[in-house]
């Protein structure tokens, strides 16, 4: 233990060293990767629950680090959100994934993940503003999934913000339904395009009554609000059953595919 310079002792340091080492690291490693091109979106497709037709894709972030290979957003986004990494690394995402679905129909929209951090940044709008410009991509196919605790701190900027965006077209989805506090005030206070109803509710749907009851309230409440629901995470027929009976109005999930590399995605949309 050492003192900390007002003559109390410090007994977590070292466990805090070790962690904050990582940490350290990882962020290093994280200001290499935008550098150094190591990201790679892939794009999970989401089909319309009663055709099957393709309907979009969920822009996913992936990092190809040197050292470990494949790492997942679970692993760093929390990291860049920490150290506003997340600012310029989410405006690469959305210039990257108006650019790839630039070349897709003009009727597959693109969903790209806006973290509350980068949400909350100025250079927000004009990002999209020139994403789109630069791209040619038509702002009715861009969505931007965002969840309800943008909402929470400074709601009147955020609510002009996502007046703004909206007004130029650009679709915008709530995403991770049912796991945060106030969701249903927030549904009032904005409209909303779409509700993604949260993997954890789809996933007991087998099992829970409770949550089956929550998926049929959510996407009766859409439909009344004239607000389109998708159900995430959707793995077996059972599950695919349940949303179409309950009549989410989209699917996205391993049933229907996982995440792919933007080449994938071409042969997936020319096969049908
Ligand atoms: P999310 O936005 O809720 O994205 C859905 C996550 O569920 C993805 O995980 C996806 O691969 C996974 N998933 C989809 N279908 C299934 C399924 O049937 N079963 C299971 N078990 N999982 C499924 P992923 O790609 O690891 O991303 C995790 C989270 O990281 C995302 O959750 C999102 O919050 C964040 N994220 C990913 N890319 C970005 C990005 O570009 N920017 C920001 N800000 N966040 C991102
Ligand atoms: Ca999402
Ligand atoms: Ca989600
Ligand atoms: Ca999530």
């Amino acid at each position: 233990a050492k003192t900390d310079g007002r003559g109390t002792y410090c007994f977590f340091e070292p466990a805090m060293d070790a962690g904050m080492q990582k940490r350290r690291k990882l962020e290093v490693d994280l200001r290499q990767a935008i550098a150094g091109s190591q990201f790679e979106i892939y794009y999970q497709p989401q089909v319309n629950a009663g055709t099957e037709e393709v309907v979009g894709f969920e822009a996913l972030l992936r990092w190809h680090h040197p050292e470990r290979g494949l790492v997942s957003p679970g692993e760093f986004i929390a990291l860049a959100e920490e150290t506003g990494l997340i600012v310029p690394l989410g405006e690469w995402v959305l210039r990257q994934a108006c650019k790839d679905a630039a070349s897709w129909p003009g009727h597959v929209r693109v969903a790209v993940n806006i973290s509350p951090v980068q949400f909350r940044s100025p250079s927000l709008i004009h990002t999209v503003i020139s994403a789109l410009a630069d791209s040619g991509l038509s702002a009715f196919q861009l969505e931007l999934e965002i969840t309800e605790s943008v909402l929470l701190t400074d709601s009147e900027t955020a609510l002009a913000t996502l007046h703004h965006i909206k007004k130029l077209g650009v679709r915008i989805a709530m995403d991770d339904f049912g796991t945060g506090y106030s969701s249903l005030s927030y549904l009032r206070l904005f409209p909303f395009d779409k509700i993604k109803i949260d993997q954890s509710f789809i996933r007991e749907l087998g099992d829970s009554k409770d949550c089956a009851a929550i998926v049929k309230a959510v996407v009766d409440l859409g439909s009344s609000l004239g607000i389109t629901t998708t159900a995430e995470g959707v793995e077996t027929t059972d599950q695919l059953d349940q949303v179409r009976e309950h009549g989410c109005t989209e699917i996205q999930g391993y049933f229907f595919g996982k995440p792919l590399p933007f080449s994938h995605v071409e042969k997936l949309l020319r096969k049908g």
